[in-house]
């Protein structure tokens, strides 16, 4: 069978599910090791027979809704491969929007300066990780509470050759004692009734993913404890759901009244991100 037919087979029945139709073509270059040029060029080729079974039993396991990431065990962010499991968040594409506006706040405003920075809640360890390699003159700490999202976090800096430092506990209690000039994070921010689809809710761990009755209690929290951790002039960033943009901005004009807040959207145009200047507190 060629790639193309084998690929066609596979997509038509991932087209009866509510599934994503693109995790078949993942699958085929992962269990394939090929490049996506090269993927494209082979399209006409024959596959291995080994090559095959492996891709059909990666499409039964999708068909069961084991996320594409846990079967292939990764997701690509920023360009970066972070090995992922069910212990941690799935490293999300809006997310990228998030460490890219931190990066651009960098430039603006620190320019060539070390700058002290945490991220809170740090999964996966992707926002932690990407800031330390895109930007060498970021010193960066994380935390999370769950030790199992640290050990994937800390194999991830190991593999990627990042020098960020972990810590174990609820979001900045255990940073006690540092300063920092940019707090970011992405928080769990789904109220806790809402709607989740199967495939994340079966397979990413809940901790990740609920926020309280509301989904604002971990920025709530960070927000009053902020102050201790924050240099005199300094930067919180936080992602966010689409529809909390008001309700950020008076939480954070509650904490910080004299705080310079700027609201982005993402690519897709939602409301996302808040990023909170807070100029002398
Ligand atoms: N900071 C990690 C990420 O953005 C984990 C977030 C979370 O678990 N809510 O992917």
């Amino acid at each position: 069978m060629t790639y193309k037919d084998l690929l066609k087979k596979a997509e038509k029945r991932i087209a009866q599910t509510e599934l994503e139709i693109e995790a078949a073509k993942w699958l085929l270059m992962h269990v394939s090791n090929l490049t996506p040029s090269q993927f494209y060029l082979a399209f006409d080729q024959s596959v291995k027979p080994e090559v095959e079974s492996a891709f059909m039993e990666g499409i039964e396991r999708y068909l069961n809704y084991t996320p594409i990431q846990h079967i292939i065990g990764y997701q690509t962010f920023y360009g970066y491969d972070f090995i992922v499991n069910e212990h941690v968040l799935i490293p999300r594409r809006e997310t990228e929007e998030l460490v890219e506006q931190v990066l651009y706040y960098y430039d603006d405003h620190f320019q060539g300066q070390k700058v002290d920075v945490c991220d809170i809640g740090t999964g996966s360890g992707c926002i932690a990780i990407t800031l330390a390699k895109e930007e060498s003159n970021m010193k960066v700490v994380a935390s999370d509470i769950s030790a199992t999202a640290l050990e994937v976090a800390k194999a991830n800096n190991q593999k990627l050759d990042a020098n960020v430092t972990f810590y174990e506990g609820d979001l900045l209690s255990p940073l006690k004692g540092m300063r920092f000039d940019i707090i970011v994070s992405n928080p769990p921010y789904i109220p806790n009734q809402e709607d989740v689809a199967k495939i994340v809710r079966t397979h990413e761990p809940n901790i990740a993913l609920f926020g309280g009755d509301t989904g604002m209690i971990f920025y709530e929290r960070i927000l009053k404890d902020a102050k201790k951790y924050l240099k005199p002039k300094g930067l919180i960033a936080f992602e966010h759901a689409y529809d909390k943009r008001t309700e950020m901005y008076d939480l954070a004009k509650h904490y910080y009244p004299n705080a310079n807040i700027i609201q982005l959207k993402d690519l897709s145009g939602k409301d996302r991100m808040t990023l909170i200047e807070v100029i002398s507190h």
